[in-house]
């Protein structure tokens, strides 16, 4: 069991909205951001309860114009999810997004130079209780406004093989700012040190989670499409949350949002940091031993699986006698494949032995009555009731040689 770093805890949203906690005793949450227009209500509107809809806890919109913070006048009320307020460059964009009912407002005061205006943004928040997420990304973080400054971070940043500078970079940087929102006695406080090498990402975290104690909302920057964005996304944030660091994850995706909730609970969900939501899928690669379409078969399952099933139930499909019986043993619904056919185990007892095309219908009808018999407390999630035996002879099974 992973054991979580102790740190603060900061709420945000309410009644309506759900409320989330980050950091403390609360689950690791899942957030992503919307990738239209904020100012287009109707679009963003169903592109959050799409989102909400996937599961995200937290979705964050930009608000780069007087037009956006605006807007969210009207989509706050329409939609059930807390939402965050991404601001840049502009201060006037977060005290209008506070007073258009933000619940959070995310911020890099590197980029809002003036430290008077992020001193009123910052009383704005305070007065309402919003908690504020302080960023230092690596792309963000070398100095914009004093040239000198700026050619010797630079300077540094590229000669900075191991990165062993940027980190010191982004650390000092992080200690200015926090110095900045201590201050003011401002402690609603989440920390983010996003950067694109998963390698940097680790140290930037793992140095942050020894010296401040505020919870951390972990992130790859610019990850790139979700074909290589998993792997890259994945390696950092799954090495870190082990080490029980992390309280709040954002994976970034060239692609559709929905993908980015998605991934991001399946993490947690392999971890065993969230209660699964609907069944868990386990299927073979394949082999030269597979006598079945398999990976058609898996695609339906998956697809009806997410349609119609709550409950976390563990579901096996695989495709001969080797591997067969020992998952579908460990399995709540299973089947193995051989010769056209499939052998269907409802915790490990056998059930069906069915045609090829006959698998997908029975098994996910005894998937369902397997949910049903859940809900009505006459069977229990992952209890194993007898062991799934190689058949003695395959052939007797219609399964071919065993
Ligand atoms: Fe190959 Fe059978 Fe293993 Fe699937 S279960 S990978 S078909 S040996």
């Amino acid at each position: 069991m992973i054991v979580r770093r102790k740190t603060r805890k900061v709420m945000l949203g309410d009644e309506l909205h759900g409320l989330v906690g980050i950091g403390g005793d609360s689950p690791v949450s899942v957030q992503t951001m919307t990738a239209c227009y904020t100012h287009d209500i109707g679009k963003c509107t169903l592109e959050i309860n799409r989102l909400a809809a996937a599961g995200a806890d937290i979705v964050r919109v930009a608000v780069p114009e007087k037009k956006d913070t605006a807007a969210l006048k009207e989509i706050i009320p329409q939609v059930r999810v807390p939402i965050v307020a991404d601001v840049h460059f502009h201060f006037q964009r977060a005290l209008e997004a506070i007073e258009a009912g933000v619940h959070k407002i995310r911020l890099n005061p590197g980029n809002i130079g003036d430290r008077a205006q992020v001193r009123d943004v910052i009383q704005a928040c305070k007065a309402r209780r919003i908690p504020i997420r302080v960023g230092v990304n690596e792309g963000s973080i070398v100095e914009r406004k004093d040239k000198q400054k700026r050619a010797k971070e630079l300077g540094a940043v590229f000669s900075d093989s191991r990165h062993g500078q940027l980190l010191a970079i982004m650390i000092a940087k992080l200690e200015e700012y926090l110095e900045v929102f201590e201050k003011e006695d401002f402690h609603d406080i989440v920390i983010s040190a996003k950067g694109i090498d998963p390698l940097l990402v680790i140290d930037a975290y793992t140095e942050i989670s020894k010296r401040f104690d505020y919870p951390l909302h972990l992130g790859v920057t610019h990850a790139g499409p979700r074909e290589t964005g998993t792997i890259r996304s994945a390696v950092p944030l799954g090495h870190l949350l082990c080490r029980g660091v992390g309280d709040t994850i954002r994976i970034s995706y060239a692609s559709d949002p929905v993908y980015e909730v998605q991934d991001g609970l399946e993490l947690l969900y392999v971890l065993g940091l969230r209660q699964r939501v609907g069944a868990e899928l386990i299927a073979c690669p394949t082999c030269g031993r597979i006598q079945v379409d398999l990976f058609k078969l898996v695609q339906e399952v998956r697809k009806k699986l997410a349609e119609e099933i709550r409950l976390p139930i563990k579901v096996a499909v695989m495709g001969c006698v080797v591997n067969g019986p020992g998952e579908c043993e460990g399995a709540d619904v299973a089947v193995f494949a051989g010769d056209r056919r499939g052998i269907i185990y409802v915790q490990g007892e056998k059930v069906a032995n069915v045609a090829e095309e006959g698998i997908l219908d029975r098994l996910l009808a005894e998937c369902r009555e397997f949910q049903s018999r859940v809900e009505r407390g006459q069977a229990k999630l992952g209890e194993k009731k007898a062991p799934v035996l190689v058949p003695e002879s395959g052939a007797a099974e219609g399964l071919g040689p065993a």
